[in-house]
């Protein structure tokens, strides 16, 4: 089988960027788990499924319309649903809380789990979720799990929304940001922790190149 690296963490903590870096240094594509579960909570929202709704949200796990495609401009790698970009569209707040919603689903999260694993070919990939290094590869070569304080990625999230315009409070996002881990933490179905075995990293006082150049460390062992 094709070797795995995984990275897990809650949101915030800067996987999004790690993982993407180590793909471009090991020349491996990059499988982004969360942008799955977005991409079907914006298919259950536009069919009109409940959460509660369970056997048609397993159909429609199932036979998600959804590929990955290299933007060819840009390069970067967005997600289709039904052909259509929507790269946007999953990018807003209310688009995570409606994944986690869903993903909080276990015949859910069990149907899209073989969609996941299909990632794993030849010559390799990092794979970015939650349950990465638990549950989708847990015979991963190299496992990691990047956190940061709750204070620290409420934080970045305030700066990132100031940098487009959009006023938020301090104190809202880090309320929000706590419920959210306790939420995923204590959830019945992949709970959020670090699978057996895997390098921790806590970035609250650490720079990207930093937590980078620890990781790629790590690798090499
Ligand atoms: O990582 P991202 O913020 O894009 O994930 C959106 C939501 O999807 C998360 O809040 C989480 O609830 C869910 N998710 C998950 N398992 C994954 C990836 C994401 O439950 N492997």
């Amino acid at each position: 089988n094709a070797p795995v690296i995984t990275i897990d963490g809650p949101s915030g903590a800067g996987k999004g960027a790690i993982a993407y870096r180590l793909a471009q240094h090991f020349g491996w594509p990059l499988l982004d788990s969360g942008a799955i579960y977005r991409v079907l909570g914006l298919a259950a929202e536009r069919a009109g499924l409940s959460p509660a709704e369970v056997e048609p949200l397993v159909e429609l796990a199932t036979h998600l319309p959804l590929t990955f495609v290299a933007d060819d401009a840009s390069g970067e790698v967005v997600a289709n649903l039904d052909g259509q970009p929507v790269g946007d569209l999953i990018r807003t707040d209310e688009a995570g809380a409606r994944a986690s919603q869903y993903a909080s689903i276990p015949e859910v999260r069990a149907a899209l789990l073989q969609r996941q694993r299909d990632f794993q070919v030849a010559p390799g990939l990092v794979a970015d979720g939650r349950d990465m290094g638990t549950i989708v590869f847990p015979r991963a070569e190299v496992k990691i799990f990047l956190t940061a304080s709750a204070e620290t990625r409420a934080n970045r999230r305030f700066k990132q929304l100031k940098e487009k315009g959009i006023s938020a409070s301090l104190c809202a996002l880090l309320e929000s940001i706590k419920a959210r881990d306790e939420r995923d933490r204590t959830r019945s179905v992949a709970p959020l922790v670090p699978a057996e075995g895997a390098f921790v990293v806590d970035s609250s006082t650490l720079s990207i190149d930093e937590v980078f150049s620890q990781v790629v460390e790590y690798t090499k062992k």
